[in-house]
């Protein structure tokens, strides 16, 4: 994981600007709820604005340790180093930057999820390793089971901290990872400290399923909402910054529905293998072959050991390969498909499949994603209904344009 500065965030620039002017105000709400799809950076975001937040360089950031050693200056009131550039983000270079940078700042607390049971001992061991992998990967990204959850001895420790001032900033900043997952007691200590006036704890709290959070505690934190990007832009930052060759980086650019984390957490030639097992799922589907299929899905499905994840993969893999269908019909050229591979066989089917029903297939699709996980957006929802209802008098001519990588068909 990249410990960057708010200009250099990917993507999300309203998101970049509105915290930007809050460090250029120095006006921090007590709590913030960064929420969004997972993947999309909002775990990135949380750790710049910390470091901007703690960057001794911002303008009226003086930090106790400046004022305790401020020398007295030949021009009065001069500040002892000079601002960043435009005052509303971290300077990258001062004492405290570089502290930030290697996560190893005292003021800046990191809380995230442990995998595994749920035992104690080895939480700190856990941590301990994570927050390296964190320091060495720029590409780290955190996978956790199911059941993870940040753990009671996390926040104890914790909250012994809060009990006292910042240690060398004027205020201590608490990133909690995915804080969806805490119990009960734990919300209970989160909020009594966020309620806490005039207190020198800014809390930045990230989840991708904000409706788990408590009620009690969303409606005391300031949100701030994270876009998918766009699979351009998930394919510039594969092929740049994570160095993935072009071919499986547009195969997981086009999978990772705006998500850099998820096109990283894909990677490694599996992606290739799941997707060509997907497809052979979908070709009794295609064929009409009813027995064939349902022994497909037996063979999917593992006798019940397939979970949900699984499941909207493979999905996710059809869409894809339906949408490139109708690409190629078009006339795309093999530079634009998710699926250059195996672009005969698109070719084939695209010859060979009416646009219309594919496009009622991937409806029909699309609608399944909803059932398993209700991540897609709620305009694309309502449109698909609609669409339904329209049933076969939906036109071929003039299809909508969208905004996310999913619905461009
Ligand atoms: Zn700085």
């Amino acid at each position: 994981m990249a410990t960057v500065t708010l200009s250099q965030l990917l993507g999300q620039p309203e998101v970049t600007a509105f915290l930007r002017g809050i460090v250029a105000r120095q006006r921090y709400a007590n709590a913030y709820l960064f929420h969004g799809p997972a993947g999309v950076g909002k775990g990135t975001a949380a750790i710049a604005f910390a470091r901007a937040a703690l960057c001794e360089r911002v303008p009226g950031a003086a930090t106790f340790t400046q004022r305790g050693q401020a020398e007295p200056s030949l021009f009065g009131d001069a500040p002892a180093s000079p601002p960043g550039p435009a005052g509303d983000d971290a300077c990258d270079e001062c004492a405290s930057c570089t502290k930030t940078a290697r996560l190893l700042h005292v003021d800046l607390k990191l809380l995230f999820p442990i995998s595994g049971p749920g035992g104690e001992s080895d939480a700190d061991e856990t941590v301990g390793e994570t927050l390296q992998q964190m320091r060495d990967d720029p590409l780290f990204t955190f996978q956790y089971d199911k059941a993870a959850s940040i753990r009671l001895s996390q926040t104890r420790e914790l909250q012994r901290e809060l009990a006292f001032r910042p240690y060398e900033a004027a205020r201590r900043v608490v990133v909690v990872r995915d804080c969806d997952r805490m119990r009960e007691d734990q919300y209970s200590a989160l909020l009594k400290s966020i309620e806490e006036p005039a207190a020198t704890t800014v809390w930045v709290l990230t989840t991708a399923r904000p409706a788990r959070v408590p009620a009690t505690i969303r409606s005391r934190c300031q949100r701030v909402r994270f876009a998918p990007l766009s699979e351009a832009l998930v394919l510039r930052f594969l092929t740049g910054r994570a160095g993935v060759p072009e071919r499986e980086a547009r195969v997981l650019a086009a999978l990772a529905g705006g998500s850099p984390g998820r096109a990283l957490a894909l990677r490694g030639g599996e992606a290739l293998k799941r997707r060509d097992a997907a497809i052979a799922l979908l070709a009794p589907a295609l064929s009409g072959d009813a027995p064939g299929m349902w022994q497909a899905v037996q063979r999917f499905m593992n006798f019940g050991r397939t979970g949900r994840e699984e499941m909207r993969r493979a999905i996710e893999y059809h869409l894809l390969w339906l949408r490139d269908v109708l690409r190629v019909r078009y006339g795309a050229g093999g530079d634009l498909l998710a699926f250059a591979d195996r672009e005969q066989e698109l070719r084939a089917l695209a010859a060979r499949l009416d646009a219309v029903e594919v496009r009622r297939r991937l409806m029909v699709l699309e609608e399944a994603l909803r059932s398993i996980d209700g991540n897609v957006s709620a305009d694309l929802t309502f449109f698909s209904t609609l669409s339904r209802v329209a049933g076969s008098r939906m036109g071929e001519g003039r299809w909508p344009a969208h905004g996310t990588a999913r619905w461009d068909y």
